[in-house]
């Protein structure tokens, strides 16, 4: 039987490790205890989304249990139906990072607090219109933009010269809050491509006080992406297990 909380240790004690050795972390020496109330866990500059798409409720309540509070959707009717049987569990963050169908993102603001992957003004638009029809929903929408930056067309995604455009249509929806960037990498990408979202995210900082999250890195290139400023990493497989069927 899959043990989750050993692989959220596991995986806690890797992002601890990379942030170490990439120098985000500075290394507990002597007799030098982290400072009274503050876990290690707490001081890392990156944060874990564990992504349970394919996994039923059992196992994200599990999850839960083993401390692990925010959770990462791809496929909208299988998350909707999963979060409706945990509503008994209000600490559940739930982070939709699919591509999205224009037509679905009333499902998708009124279900999720973070969208990782809005790649057109369109579906930046219709999320805030939702938000703004909606007069009961009065916590604003947490928003990054998907860069496609393997240039693969098969993948969703913006190009890097459409970031700045539709960063700034984001920041103007007054329901919709810029955080940052997301990338889903081919496998094997050049380091270039790490480096290019790590630039891309620093100038997105500067001009944004809300930007505070690069969203970069899978179970495969967890060190990779914390080694060029990855702020969340969003790891499925090496917590839930291998998925069958769907990628
Ligand atoms: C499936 C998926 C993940 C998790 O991938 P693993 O390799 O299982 O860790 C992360 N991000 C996105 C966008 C995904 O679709």
């Amino acid at each position: 039987m899959i043990n989750i909380k050993n692989n959220l240790d596991k995986i806690k004690a890797q992002i601890q490790q990379a942030c170490l050795q990439s120098g985000r972390l500075i290394p507990l020496t002597g007799f030098a205890k982290p400072l009274s109330g503050q876990s290690l866990e707490q001081q890392s500059p990156v944060s874990l989304l564990a992504v349970s798409k394919t996994k039923p409720s059992a196992l994200v309540e599990q999850a839960h249990l083993a401390g692990q509070n925010n959770f990462g959707e791809n496929y909208l009717q299988e998350a909707v139906e999963k979060i409706a049987t945990l509503t008994h569990l209000p600490e559940l963050i739930w982070h939709f990072i699919g591509p999205i169908q224009s037509n679905k993102t009333k499902q998708i603001a009124n279900n999720f607090s973070w969208v990782h992957s809005v790649d057109r003004e369109k579906i930046a638009l219709r999320l805030n219109q939702h938000l703004e029809d909606d007069i009961c929903h009065n916590t604003p929408l947490n928003i990054c933009l998907q860069v496609n930056i393997s240039n693969e067309d098969s993948k969703s995604g913006i190009s890097i010269e459409q970031v700045f455009v539709l960063a700034k249509i984001v920041d103007n929806c007054d329901k919709l809050i810029l955080r940052g960037l997301m990338a889903v990498p081919e496998k094997k990408a050049p380091k270039a491509c790490y480096e290019i979202m790590q630039t891309l995210f620093i100038q997105l900082k500067e001009q944004y006080p809300s930007v505070d999250t690069l969203s970069l890195g899978m179970s495969n290139d967890l060190d990779k992406a914390v080694a060029h400023g990855s702020t969340m990493v969003r790891i499925g497989t090496a917590i839930f297990g291998a998925r069958e069927n769907k990628i």
